[in-house]
């Protein structure tokens, strides 16, 4: 018999007799609300032939339903006592990677269709976001903190508007699942939670991601600065070649990051040239 993770004392019944205790520093917060798990694992239009990949499985909450909705289930966790307890529980049926997820070769994991599912932890979520949109799933379902969220989906020139909201934009299309008051966690997070849905799509830019990428960081790394001065301190551009790349790409070199749009940073990677060496 499977145990419901859909309440926190059964949770915590199952960490008292492994002996542990939710880990903050590993961003521990056990979703224990049925309704939620449900709509997460349905948003990810699973198919018996799927294969899916579960970013920090924690007690198994969501790994659950995966295992009897299709046969190819990976996932990889960070804590090694969870990553026990997930072997004794899963067995075969979870190709489980004990490790950090920051490290793994998301597509290598994911191969050529794989989707990809996670209750992200959130002291790391922004710099898993940034690999997962790399990495380009067909269909990512995530959980992250709402400010996370909003950022995700930010157009041109309003106050969220960040690195994540013009790669999200150059790698896949966004659209809201459901929101996870702290309450339907053990222990409850301080912040809100949101689920997100990515779907990838194809290339609207002619710049790659390793092109790009780079130039948007520097643009958000420097946001009080003008783009002349971000590109400067950023990436090393001297003044004046950056000030021509602008130009070039029909951008005033005094704007700042956040009111550029996807097109406009495409047009400035083109200009500027020389891709990152990653
Ligand atoms: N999926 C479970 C759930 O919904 O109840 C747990 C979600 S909890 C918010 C985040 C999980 O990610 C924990 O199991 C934690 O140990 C794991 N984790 C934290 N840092 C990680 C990392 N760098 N790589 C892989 N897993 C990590």
């Amino acid at each position: 018999m499977e145990p419901k993770l859909t309440s926190p004392s059964v949770v915590r019944g199952i960490l008292d007799e492994l002996g542990l205790r939710p880990l903050k520093r590993l961003g521990q917060h056990f979703l224990v609300d049925f309704n939620a798990r449900e709509r997460i694992v349905a948003a990810l239009e699973l198919q018996p032939g799927d294969r899916v990949l579960e970013i920090g499985p924690g007690l198994g909450a969501l790994t659950q339903r995966l295992v009897e909705l299709c046969d190819d289930v990976r996932a990889i966790e960070i804590d090694r006592a969870l990553a026990a307890y997930l072997r004794d529980r899963f067995g075969a049926r979870l190709q489980l990677h004990e490790g950090d997820a920051l490290e793994a070769d998301f597509r290598e994991l994911l191969g050529p269709a794989g989707k990809l599912v996670g209750n992200l932890p959130y002291y790391i979520s922004t710099a898993l976001v940034v690999r997962i949109l790399e990495a380009a799933p067909p269909l990512a379902v995530l959980m992250l903190q709402s400010e996370v969220a909003l950022r995700l989906s930010a157009p041109p020139g309003s106050p969220e508007r960040g690195a994540l909201s013009v790669l999200r934009e150059y790698a896949a299309d966004i659209d809201s699942v459901t929101r996870v008051g702290a309450g339907l966690f053990y222990p409850p997070p301080q912040v809100g939670s949101q689920v997100i849905r990515l779907r990838a799509h194809a290339a609207r830019t002619t710049s790659p991601w390793t092109a790009i990428r780079p130039v948007v960081q520097a643009a958000f790394g420097y946001r009080r600065k003008t783009l002349e001065r971000a590109l400067e301190e950023g990436l090393g551009v001297d003044r004046e070649r950056g000030r021509t790349a602008l130009l070039a790409a029909d951008i005033d070199p005094k704007r700042r990051g956040e009111t550029l749009s996807l097109g406009e940073f495409d047009r400035l990677a083109g200009a500027l040239g020389a891709p990152a060496s990653d």
